[in-house]
């Protein structure tokens, strides 16, 4: 049995309210009253999107020898989706309430309204989840273009490509980290559900064989990879789809489920996807999508396993696992105990006071930092207030410089999550800051 973790009332609230009052997240043209769920991410979820981008690069390419990346368009015609399957089979079932003539999707909602609490609803209808487009300036069906829900295709239709410019074997993969666009019939909770997400997948293609090995390898290390960023193990299980739930393409699937404020909800799926998608683009193109095995001597197809998540959910994660009120000096604070990978600004420098004679070496420090850091400057209200700004938004370090600094050359330098103040010389930290980010990993 799992426990269910111990979380703050009202989390989702006082998340979502951090996020708008210090520009994570704010709603997509809300001067205009907002769009239908879109949003757009400010200074500090800018960074924090390259943050969590980076790791899941980090840990999935550059950290490996057996995956390469791509950029695929968003853009693509018909044949990929119904080849893929999702022009037939990439629906939801649509009901109305009778009572309040609300949409819901039926899978969601557990026969009751969330809007009036009605039990009666229209038959449900399959609504196709893709946003249909025209390319050029022609209407017509030869015009007809889709946004990809979802970025996995570009690395089917790519297979041959990169197989001949790198001369991978299976086992290999293909990552890819973009834009995927699905008119959701429900979209809600934030940024959780949206219409317009960012995700990370991962195509790993493995000798038929050896697929079941591979799938529970990289459930095993996905999951890990939330551990190394200091998600807590409690707020974190796994769940293994029963067969008759399995999309239409999956042998198996397991999904990465994190507790949300509304309870345990899934954050990432790793599937086993089988031969399925190169079948089926090998059928629908004409173009085989093989796998020449030249000291078998035998031509196979890979099966793939793909671990997918979205940025935007991730980063709705990491900052709900983040965010403490904890008591510093008598005063409750607020603190985002981000991983320094994911900390919109790993060090804040901070001049004790405005006097210009401290600017001087401020910035100097500033511009040493900023090669190595992205850092924020603050010069506003009290250096105890500039803290609390800085631990709200996850800065794991701060540098104060004071008027001693001009003279003995150091400066203080605070921990966010210990609150412990440390004296350093100016010119060793760079590599004080160097040593405690990678030794904190
Ligand atoms: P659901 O059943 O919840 O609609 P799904 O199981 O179809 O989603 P996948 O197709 O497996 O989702 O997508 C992989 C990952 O992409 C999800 O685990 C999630 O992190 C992310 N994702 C999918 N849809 C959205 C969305 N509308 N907004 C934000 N992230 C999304």
């Amino acid at each position: 049995m799992d426990s269910t973790p111990d979380v703050l009332p009202d989390l989702l609230e006082k998340v979502t309210n951090l996020a708008k009052r210090r520009g994570f997240f704010f709603q997509t043209a809300e001067i205009y009253g907002g769009f239908r769920s879109t949003y757009d991410y400010g200074p500090l979820g800018a960074n924090m999107l390259r943050n969590v981008r980076t790791a899941w690069w980090k840990s999935m390419v550059q950290g490996r020898s057996d995956v390469v990346g791509i950029d695929a368009a968003i853009l693509g015609p018909p044949a990929v989706w119904a080849a893929s399957g999702h022009l037939e089979t990439f629906t939801d079932p649509l009901v109305d309430c009778l009572t309040c003539k609300e949409r819901w999707r039926e899978d969601k909602i557990g026969g009751v309204c969330p809007n009036c609490g009605s039990t009666q609803f229209t038959e449900p209808r399959a609504f196709n989840l893709m946003f249909k487009t025209q390319a050029g300036p022609v209407e017509g069906e030869g015009a007809v273009a889709y946004l990809r829900p979802e970025t996995a295709q570009g690395m089917f239709t790519n297979f041959n490509n990169v197989l001949a410019t790198t001369r991978k074997k299976p086992p290999f993969g293909i990552a890819q980290i973009g834009k995927s666009f699905r008119n959701e019939i429900t979209p809600q909770n934030s940024i959780f559900r949206t219409r317009e997400f960012e995700q990370m997948e991962m195509e790993y293609f493995v000798p038929p064989a050896e697929a079941d090995e591979w799938y529970r390898y990289w459930i095993d290390a996905r999951l890990k990879w939330y551990h190394d960023l200091g998600v807590a193990p409690s707020l974190l299980r796994l769940h293994e789809h029963a067969k008759e739930d399995l999309s239409h393409y999956s042998k198996g699937t397991t999904d990465v489920e994190f507790y949300f404020p509304w309870g345990w909800d899934e954050l990432e799926g790793i599937a086993n996807r089988g031969d399925y998608d190169l079948t089926q683009h090998s059928t629908h193109s004409g173009t085989r999508l093989e796998y020449f095995d030249q000291t078998a001597n035998e031509r196979y197809t890979p099966w793939v396993i793909e671990p997918a998540v979205g940025v935007t959910r991730a980063l709705m994660a990491f900052l709900l696992a983040a965010y403490h009120e904890d008591e510093v000096e008598g005063e409750t604070r607020t603190v985002l105990r981000l991983d320094w990978r994911l900390a919109p600004y790993q060090v804040a420098v901070l001049p004790l006071s405005k006097k210009p004679e401290l600017e001087g070496l401020s910035k100097e420090v500033l511009a040493t930092l900023q090669r190595d850091f992205m850092c924020d400057y603050d010069v506003t209200q009290s250096i105890g207030r500039r803290y609390r700004r800085q631990d709200e938004i996850g800065t794991p370090y701060c540098v104060t410089v004071d008027f001693d600094s001009l003279n003995d050359q150091c400066v203080t330098v605070r921990d966010r999550d210990t609150t412990h103040q440390s004296r350093v010389p100016v010119k060793e930290l760079a590599r004080h800051l160097h040593e405690r980010t990678t030794l904190a990993v």
